[in-house]
């Protein structure tokens, strides 16, 4: 019976003077080459089969980054890259909102903040609800400020604008004052009550948005996707209940 000897050699210069290099977070063997002093993981150990759509789903149910790549053994990169995938599958956002044949729908406006690299870094998630629907007609990441206010505008379908909307007392809300259907109230009235409670469950579902969290997105890419997947899947949730 013959043995096969496999003789390791360094990817990067061919050489066969390798050495043991310790491990992996994974548990795989890593090793370095004397001569071009790259540190290589040879072979790696085969992971049991996931449900990739899994990976995606942990993320909202409050998982970090860091939580999904332990509980499912896989790198973060192939985190992201299931993170990515999934944001590609999701269906449109705009054929998503149901149609405003009715001119009774009402908006409710609010923005919430968020944090992005550092915790000095706010990003500002700004949405428009419609209380009868459920649905996020509308959404955008960016500044407190009016500019950031009007590109949420200019995403909100016509039909929905002409509907009645509510929100706080936020000076950039006075763009939408002098259209006449516009009235800024405070929380006690109640008007903005329905987006005040997504704003709830979307810190219960999203790890990023979690007041005094550690676990927010380092990447504004990532940041932005999380967003997506969330208000996508909300937005689904509510065409199958009402
Ligand atoms: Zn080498």
């Amino acid at each position: 019976m013959l043995a096969v000897t496999k003789i390791e050699q360094c990817p990067k210069c061919g050489s066969q003077n390798i050495v043991k290099n310790g491990f992996t977070r994974h548990k795989n063997q890593r090793v370095l080459c004397k001569d071009c002093q790259k540190t290589v993981v040879l072979r790696r150990k085969k992971t049991p089969l996931i449900d990739l759509k899994a990976v995606a789903r942990s993320f909202l149910e409050r998982l970090s980054l860091c939580g999904v790549s332990r509980v499912f053994a896989i790198s973060y990169y192939t985190v992201y890259q299931q993170l990515d995938l999934a944001c590609l599958l999701l269906p449109n956002f705009r054929t998503q909102v149901t149609d405003s044949k009715q001119t009774n729908y009402t908006l409710e406006f609010d923005e919430l903040c968020g944090f992005c690299g550092s915790k000095k870094i706010k990003q500002w998630l700004w949405a428009a609800l419609c209380k009868e629907t459920r649905q996020i007609v509308a959404y955008v990441i960016g500044d407190r400020s009016e500019k950031t206010f009007r590109r949420l505008v200019r995403k909100i379908p016509l039909a929905y604008l002409r509907c009645q909307s509510f929100s706080n007392h936020w000076k950039s809300y006075r763009l939408l004052c002098s259209k006449g259907n516009h009235e800024q109230v405070g929380k006690e009235t109640g008007k903005t009550n329905h987006i005040e409670r997504y704003w709830a469950t979307l810190r219960a579902r999203l790890s990023r948005y979690v007041r005094k969290s550690l676990s927010f997105s380092r990447k504004l890419k990532y940041h932005h996707l999380v967003t997506k997947l969330f208000v996508c899947n909300y937005n689904q949730e509510c065409i199958n209940t009402f």
